[in-house]
């Protein structure tokens, strides 16, 4: 059953469910450090959601993140591979071909490990958003199986920039050196700025793989403060309303 879009300053969002999984051993042994002091059982079952999203504005189809990957991915060695990303686009009418610019939020492999199948790019035709730091700081695994692939696909941006008109990437470094969201309206797709919804009480609650664990707590913060929806990667739920 796919998830309900929803329009935002005139954008459709489509929620698309890349996998669904329970967190494997090797990172489910940080989780009573993510959660001290949360009101979150540390032998709680977490059961980790994978989103991604498209962004129908103006004739162009924008996708954020593509989840996973397939068997191949550099995802495979952690996460519920393979993950359905194109199947969901399908059920929304889009083809991998239709798509003209993929925004990726940050390079781990959960959310860019579905920008190449067999060693070729998945959206051909598409332009890589992907921030300077992040291409600048990503693991070699990813630089060599998921952005030398994109070849020129790939375009650097740098800091705040508006791409397309209404859509927004914003620079949130601290998970990663190169995070960025998406703003359309006062609405974020906030990647892997929040992991698990207890962030929302207590957006210091830091997850121990984050690479700088205070500039995390600051984009969090900064995030909650102008975002009124968030469409996150990893909760049950795609979109989360936040009360003023
Ligand atoms: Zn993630």
């Amino acid at each position: 059953m796919p998830h309900e879009s929803r329009i935002e300053a005139g954008i459709e969002i489509i929620p698309l469910c890349d996998a669904v999984g329970p967190m494997g051993a090797a990172i489910r042994k940080p989780l009573p450090e993510m959660f001290r002091g949360a009101s979150f059982p540390a032998d709680a079952e977490w059961v980790l959601h994978f989103h991604c999203y498209l962004l129908l504005a103006a004739g162009r189809t924008i996708l954020v993140d593509t989840g996973v990957g397939g068997a191949d991915s550099p995802a495979a060695s952690w996460a519920p591979v393979p993950g359905r990303l194109v199947a969901e686009m399908a059920a929304a009418g889009v083809k991998p071909a239709d798509v003209d610019a993929v925004v990726i939020t940050h390079l781990h492999s959960d959310h860019a490990g579905g920008c190449v199948a067999g060693g070729a790019p998945v959206f051909a035709n598409a332009r890589h958003l992907i921030q300077r730091a992040e291409l600048d700081w990503v693991s070699r695994p990813m630089r060599e199986q998921v952005v030398a692939p994109l070849g020129d696909r790939v375009e650097a941006v740098s800091g705040d920039v508006e791409p397309f008109p209404g859509v927004r990437l914003l620079h949130t470094p601290g998970h990663t050196p190169g995070h960025q969201c998406v703003a359309v309206g006062d609405l974020v797709l906030s990647g892997d700025v929040l992991h698990h919804p207890v962030q929302l009480d207590d957006p210091t609650i830091t997850y121990v793989y984050d690479e700088d664990p205070a500039e995390a707590v600051r984009s969090r913060k900064a995030v909650l403060s102008r975002a009124r929806v968030l469409a996150t990667a990893h909760f049950a739920e795609p979109f989360t309303s936040l009360s003023s």
